[in-house]
């Protein structure tokens, strides 16, 4: 029989495992090892493996039979590292219990520390240290934590005992508790856990461990364990590792403390020592705000303006220890980390490190630093920054010199700005994000129960908490910005409202959030829009030097094509003319051409619509001057400009004279049940070949007019959308060249331009081979591809979507990011016959995933020309395809 190998320890400089190793061992149990192997103060321990997490839930939620005897041995090792024994009531070694996935994730098992400890063990722990008020305290937080975690025993059960003893006995901070008040305090933890659980607290070491062990391994699958994986796409076959390490105390008193901190500022980069730390306490009080933690740094107190000792300045020489562990960290992983540590009686330990969590801004500035540090090169600083977080500084900013009726202040939490309704809970903030309102959420603190509310708020704030509460690292995470430990503030979430400073906000009040400053403002401020400059355009300069593709956007607005020129667009790859047609000076002209009997009928208004059409092409003509400009004739089903209403039909008809009556029996003949399907795209210019003619010709004479006002020659490449087959595309192409000639010799100018098509049905990606006989450009529409591969129309399936999500049948949206295996399929089809046909066929992307990460490193892997993109989007597309150009996925710390 061969046996797996379960088990792997750490500590005393050296380890079985290595930061390699984080699939196996998760994040933090290889990075403890790897700790170790650099010889790190790390208190010595072991990690089961996440291949146990898998194998005991393939197994009925059974252990394998060689785990047990893999754990003992790894324990009796620790316990000779530290010499200890676990369950020994002279000398008991004690351990935590931390659970660890592969990615970070909160809605895992809380840690379990000082497990070992029982009625017996804890006077042996008094006695070896010589001070019974830390072992009794040590016990309590046992007790608090193992019901809690373990057993299901609600920690109010135990705040109520503390609190109200405290006030028995005229006490007001838990350190105030000698070590006979914790004795009695401990007798009332474990007469209430009899009586919630019908049992007593286990006194037995090993029930107490393997509980703690399964506890990790249950909350694996637990509600809020998945719905973080579900939201951040991490699949369930990965598993959680168990870590069970030895203790070491910072609540030994005043030499003893524990802390987090962060190598650099994770909210801009600055490269400055970022952290709290708290005197006589363990590990869970610095986040649990309990007790206000202290800075790290004489620097960051003074900004506090905090009286109480800085770490720098009440232990300065663990201080620079751990400055110089810090150093040692960057240097090794080349990024920046994220530490938890403890001091227990003037001697540093290590109990963790990751890469920390940043916004964007400093995600950037991280990079560049690095990069100039010589840390890193400029290729791995540009797999550094994710390109979807560049999404939080391509957001508006308060404008610095509109009015801001500031009420309140509190921590910078998480940079940028927001305005939104007030709502006081995440069910209220997520169902009014599916109402398509803006919220912020208002709480005294969150947990992880809060996730789906806070996804939904466009901003949080929270009256309690620190820069490492909860609220601000989530926050941080998903790009909200955030405002923490407002104390000014009262909130009443029976009478729904707060108050601060005589100010009452009631739910539904709007205010505006800035993250960046801590400010709390009274209504709305207006907002400036985002600029490429500093370290964000010297990152981009980076990736524009190690991207094959072309980015372009898609654009038809003269203010869309500016600001996506703004961001670096190199071209126009989607302009939808019939966006234009629904401007008000429009309409009228355009349902009379639609409600026209016949062709002499659509004559007239569309020589109304003709200039208007051709001027809009000439302004984003001279706007891309001399860059490619992407043009698709009229593409939508017909009833989208129907008149609908009986005052629209009137206005229709006093304009052409046409009866009303009349109209409205066309509006009906004209009825489709199926429109996406129906009479639109190519077949529209088939039937009504004159709107694509007059397109055609506002075209071309916009081109000239365009080239005659810059100097540059204009690439013009008319796009026929919906093209099922080669028939379709050549009628049309017949026509367009007809218009061509016609305009060369009116203007007396040779034109330049380019007929290709969409590839957007899979007729069209199949028959690729023909069409490109024809089309001398393909640019894939994936949105409708998307919708005619899967037969799911868009505009219907969030009603089924989400379930599809949620009971797995799907692991992504496919509008959302494309579907690269069956519509993917389609794609690689279409180019590979096309270019059978036209080795040099451009190829491009426009539908919604041209701005999606994962979708631009597919249009890589194929070898497109470019991705177009929403204006915004454009600084996240030249990003990932700089990464994917460099294909090799980045190695983001989730
Ligand atoms: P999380 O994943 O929530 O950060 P951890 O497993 O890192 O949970 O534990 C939280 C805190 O508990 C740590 O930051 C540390 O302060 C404390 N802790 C964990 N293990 C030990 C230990 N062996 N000795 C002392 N403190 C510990
Ligand atoms: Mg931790
Ligand atoms: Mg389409």
């Amino acid at each position: 029989m061969t046996t797996t190998k379960w088990v792997y320890s750490f500590g005393d400089g050296k380890a079985e495992g290595a930061a390699s190793m984080r699939n196996l061992l998760g994040g933090k149990g290889a990075n403890l090892a790897e700790m170790s192997n650099l010889g790190l103060p790390v208190p010595p321990g072991f990690t089961i493996t996440t291949e146990l997490c898998t194998a005991f839930y393939d197994n009925d939620r059974q252990y394998p039979d060689d785990l047990s005897p893999q754990v003992d041995a790894a324990l009796a090792h620790v316990g000779k590292t530290v010499g200890a024994t676990f369950g020994d009531k002279q000398n008991p070694l004690l351990v935590s219990v931390r659970s660890g996935a592969r990615a970070s994730m909160p809605g895992m098992m809380d840690t379990v520390l000082n497990l070992g400890l029982n009625d017996e063990t804890v006077l042996g722990l008094a006695a070896r240290a010589g001070d019974e008020r830390f072992a009794f305290d040590s016990y309590r937080r046992f007790i608090q934590m193992y019901s809690n975690v373990v057993l299901g025993v609600d920690h109010h059960n135990f705040e109520e005992i503390l609190e109200y003893y405290k006030d028995e006995h005229e006490l007001t901070l838990d350190t105030h508790l000698k070590a006979d008040d914790w004795r009695d305090v401990i007798a009332r933890y474990k007469k209430r856990v009899t009586e919630e659980l019908g049992r007593p607290f286990p006194q037995d070491v090993n029930e107490q461990l393997w509980g703690a062990i399964g506890a990790v391994f249950g909350s694996w699958r637990n509600a809020r364990a998945e719905t973080y994986r579900r939201l951040h796409n991490i699949p369930e076959s990965w598993g959680t590792a168990v870590n069970v390490q030895a203790m070491v105390f910072g609540n030994m008193g005043e030499t003893s403390a524990t802390g987090v901190a962060f190598t650099r500022n994770p909210s801009t980069g600055e490269h400055a020592i970022y952290g709290e730390f708290l005197v006589n306490a363990q590990g869970e009080d610095v986040v649990a705000g309990i007790r206000t933690p202290q800075s790290l740094t004489k620097k960051a107190r003074l900004e506090a303006k905090d009286n109480k000792a800085s770490m720098e300045e009440a232990m300065p020489e663990v201080f620079d220890e751990l400055i110089a562990v810090f150093a040692r960290l960057e240097k090794h992983y080349r990024d920046m980390q994220d530490v938890e540590f403890t001091v227990q009686d003037a001697k540093l330990w290590m109990l963790q490190t990751r890469a920390g969590k940043r916004t964007a801004k400093a995600a950037l500035k991280i990079a560049v630093d690095m990069a100039h540090e010589g840390l890193i090169d400029e290729k791995l600083a540009i797999l550094r920054v994710d390109p979807a977080s560049l999404d939080q500084l391509l957001h508006p900013t308060l404008d610095p010199d509109a009015a801001r009726d500031v009420i309140a202040t509190g921590l910078p939490a998480s940079p940028g700005a927001a305005s939104g309704e007030v709502v006081f809970s995440s069910d209220e903030a997520a169902a009014a994000k599916s109402e398509g309102r803006s919220v912020v959420l208002v709480r005294i603190e969150t947990s992880p129960e809060d996730i789906h509310g806070m996804h939904s708020a466009v901003a949080i704030l929270t009256t309690r908490g620190g820069m490492t509460s909860h609220a601000a690292v989530v926050a941080r995470g998903m790009g909200r910005p955030c405002v923490s430990g407002v104390g000014s503030i009262r909130i009443d979430y029976k009478a729904e409202q707060f108050t601060v400073m005589g100010v009452t906000v009631k739910k539904g009040d709007i205010i505006t959030i800035d993250g960046s400053t801590g400010q709390v403002i009274k209504g709305e401020v207006p907002m400036l829009q985002p600029e490429l400059s500093g370290d964000f355009a010297t990152l981009m300069g980076w990736a524009d030097s190690h991207r094959r593709m072309k980015i372009r956007t898609n654009a038809e607005t003269p203010f869309d094509a500016a600001t996506a020129r703004k961001f670096g667009a190199e071209g126009i790859g989607l302009c939808r003319t019939e966006h234009m047609f629904f401007d008000d000076s429009r309409i009228v002209a355009v349902r009379q051409m639609i409600l026209a009997d016949d062709a002499k009928g659509r004559r007239a208004p569309l020589e109304k619509i003709l200039p208007m059409q051709r001027d809009d092409f000439r302004q984003l003509f001279v706007i891309m001057k001399g860059l490619p400009v992407t043009i698709r004739l009229l593409d939508p089903p017909l009833h989208e400009f129907l008149p609908k209403t009986p005052e629209e039909i009137e206005q229709v008809s006093v304009s052409t004279g046409i009866a009303a009556d009349k109209l409205a029996r066309r509006v009906q003949d004209l009825h489709e049940f199926n429109p996406m399907l129906g009479h639109r795209g190519c077949r529209l210019g088939i039937t009504y070949p004159e709107i694509y003619e007059m397109q055609a010709r506002a075209i071309f004479e916009a081109s000239i007019e365009a080239a005659k006002e810059t100097g540059e020659p204009v690439i013009t490449e008319i796009m026929i959308p919906l093209v099922a087959m080669k028939a379709e595309l050549d009628l049309l192409k017949g026509k367009i060249i007809a218009v061509a000639a016609a305009v060369e010799k009116e203007k007396g100018t040779k034109l330049v331009y380019q007929i290709g098509t969409m590839i957007e049905l899979p007729r069209a990606a199949l028959m690729a081979r023909q069409i490109a006989e024809s089309a001398e450009f393909f640019s894939f529409g994936t949105n409708d591809l998307t919708q005619t591969t899967y037969g799911i129309s868009r505009d219907d399936s969030a009603s089924f979507l989400n379930d599809y999500m949620a009971k797995k049948v799907i692991s992504q949206d496919p509008f959302v990011s494309l579907d690269t295996e069956g519509v993917g399929e389609l794609v690689r089809i279409a180019a590979e016959r096309g270019r059978q046909t036209r080795p040099d066929i451009k190829l491009g992307i426009c539908g919604e995933h041209g701005g999606d990460p994962a979708s631009i490193a597919f249009c890589e892997e194929l070898g497109l020309s470019y991705v177009s993109c929403s204006p915004y989007r454009v600084p996240i597309a030249r990003l990932a395809a700089a990464q994917s150009a460099l294909s090799v996925t980045t190695e983001r710390d989730v």
